[in-house]
């Protein structure tokens, strides 16, 4: 069969949905948004969805279309599409997409995770592009991310694999969500970086962040806004994101071996901020034969990242 030359891209997160028409040179054709929640529940949003993929369709040209590949916002077990308790989209457990897609358009669908899509994504129109063995984290609300080994992205038994968020770091830490201490999303997520701020507030610890707003409402870009002013506190505050980013990533790199380690994420709007401790810190505690290496960067393709990651699946099945 000849390669079509689109496939359907989409992005269902807690908030909004987007979908798109990505060509296969990566570029975004046409795209559409809208909010996922809270109207009609799954079923509501995916008719909504449908209507959307129609209008880009239509606005695309009608192009040959290799199949639809959907990003979501939650644990999938890739095999069937199905969502395992989306911690942002309540009344999604147990819900799949793939069946009412496939009767809507009779083309190949594939849905993944959103962290698991980026490495994907990144791999083939980013920053991955010529690697076969690439690992991407997220550092944003929460920290994920996804492996790939092989070229391939590694789901595990279930399709759970790719927790990066909760490597323990710090085993006398804070509480995480998942019922353990200290896990890496509990030490560097944004969510930790506004918690601390505001403990150390309420603690009375002089910072500029005090005349930023209400101790309890401070956000992690604030804080990253004080930590560029010199603030001591919102510097050690990044300083420490930095370090127990680190270690996540060195347990990472000594695991899978990987040829890069992307970074993506609200946080990582800031890197600048982050990066030098967090690249002298994964030096000093990597084993000897990974010394000297570079290994950790950006990403590149952005808030976008889970659309092309969605379009990758499709061109990514196409060719297997
Ligand atoms: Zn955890």
């Amino acid at each position: 069969m000849q390669d079509a030359d689109c496939a359907v891209a989409m992005d269902v997160g807690g908030t909004q949905y987007r979908v798109a028409v990505v060509d296969q040179g990566g570029s975004i054709v046409a795209v559409r948004k809208g909010r996922t929640q809270p109207r009609g529940g799954p079923q509501g949003a995916s008719e909504r969805i449908i209507a959307a993929v129609r209008e880009v369709v239509e606005e695309a040209g009608s192009p040959r279309l290799a199949g639809i590949g959907a990003s979501m916002a939650s644990p999938v077990d890739p095999a069937t599409g199905v969502l395992h308790h989306p911690p942002n989209l309540p009344g999604w457990n147990g819900y799949t997409m793939k069946p009412t897609l496939e009767e809507a358009f009779r083309i190949p669908v594939y849905i993944d995770n959103d962290a698991n899509l980026a490495v994907v994504g990144e791999h083939r129109f980013g920053a991955g592009q010529g690697m076969q063995h690439l690992i991407y984290m997220t550092i944003s609300t929460g920290v994920g991310g996804g492996i790939m080994i092989d070229g391939r992205v590694l789901h595990g038994a279930r399709g759970f694999a790719g927790e990066i968020g909760h490597i323990i770091v710090e085993p006398l830490g804070p509480k995480c969500s998942c019922g353990n201490t200290g896990c890496l999303e509990v030490m560097a997520s944004g969510t930790a970086i506004a918690r601390r701020a505001a403990s150390e507030l309420e603690k009375g610890t002089q910072s500029v962040l005090t005349e930023m707003g209400k101790p309890n409402s401070v956000t992690a870009k604030e804080v990253a806004k004080a930590a560029r002013q010199g603030d001591a506190l919102a510097l050690e505050i990044m300083r420490d994101v930095a370090i127990y980013s680190a270690y996540g990533i060195v347990s990472l790199i000594h695991i899978f071996d990987p040829e890069a380690v992307l970074l993506g994420g609200g946080v990582t709007q800031d890197y600048e901020l982050i990066r030098p401790t967090l690249e002298a810190t994964v030096q000093e505690n990597l084993m000897g034969h990974h010394k000297g290496r570079n290994l950790v960067h950006l990403y590149a393709l952005g808030d976008e990242v889970s659309l092309y990651g969605a379009a990758a699946l499709v061109f990514d099945q196409q060719e297997q």
